[in-house]
């Protein structure tokens, strides 16, 4: 059985498809098999991982709206045990398209459990808003990954993203559980990212990753070049945070 991650926050730019690429290339570097799902209109984790956007013929879009197997679009990534589910712009209109539709909150949890058998992980790169796309990811998964930029107002609209996952246990997927909080790009020279830690540490507690991941340039580098950081700079310090990130998800803490 495959455990199922989200990686979710409706704010833009906290780090959601850096962390979703490379704790999926990661974790199939320790071993696992790793199915990345790709549901950003963007498409940034898909190109991040190594796929070419205007190779894909069949994407996410295809399987949320037209009932297209799973199988049909998975695509190998740039990494051994890395499969993707890709996303394109052609995803945009989902959304909208989705409202009418029957059963439109569970169609990726649906299409996700054909392959269940055949990973270890699934991990969810979601789009920054809490529409239908997210619900979708929230509704599929056992637990969400939430990562939070160390800046002023860190805490801000998370208390919607709280309130839509307890409405998703409510209603839609009453298992699914808080992976963890991830604090991302902390600038070690401030005094600035210390507060925000002791911040979030006191909302959420032991919830929150022992692992913080730093700003680090290589980290903002590798996805012009599609590659997880473990393959564009494994040396780098971006790659040990992440690799130290995925072995926290796998020990369970
Ligand atoms: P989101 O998916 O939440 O919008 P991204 O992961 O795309 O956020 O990150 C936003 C931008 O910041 C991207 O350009 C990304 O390359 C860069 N970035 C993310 N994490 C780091 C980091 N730890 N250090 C440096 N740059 C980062
Ligand atoms: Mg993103």
């Amino acid at each position: 059985m495959a455990k199922v991650v989200a990686i979710a926050n409706q704010k833009g730019g906290v780090g959601k498809t850096t962390t979703a690429v490379n704790i999926s290339a990661c974790l199939s570097y320790i071993g696992k098999k790793v199915l990345l799902v790709d549901i950003d209109p963007q498409g940034n984790a898909t190109s991040g991982a190594g796929i070419e956007k205007g190779d894909v013929d069949e994407c996410i879009y295809n399987l949320l709206v037209e009932d297209t197997s799973v199988e049909q679009v998975i695509r190998q990534s740039s990494v051994e045990n890395l499969d993707v589910v890709p996303s394109t712009i052609q995803l945009s209109g989902a959304e909208i398209e989705l409202v009418s539709t029957i059963s439109r909150e569970i169609r990726l949890k649906k299409a996700l459990s054909e392959m269940d058998d055949e990973y270890d992980y699934m991990i969810i790169d979601c789009p920054p808003s809490l529409g239908l796309l997210t619900i979708n990811a929230l509704t599929a998964s056992d637990s969400v990954l939430i990562p939070v930029q160390c800046e002023y107002y860190a805490l801000e609209g998370l208390s919607q993203l709280l309130n839509t996952i307890r409405l998703v246990q409510k209603h839609l997927n009453t298992d699914l559980e808080i992976e963890g909080v991830l604090l991302t790009m902390l600038d070690a020279r401030t005094n600035l990212g210390i507060q925000v830690i002791e911040e979030v540490k006191k909302y959420f507690r032991e919830k929150v990753f022992e692992t913080i991941i730093p700003r680090n340039i290589r980290l903002g580098e590798a996805p012009s070049y599609g590659l997880p950081i473990i393959l564009y700079d494994a040396k780098s310090k971006g790659a040990q945070v992440y690799l130290d990130l995925a072995k926290e998800v796998v020990t369970g803490g």
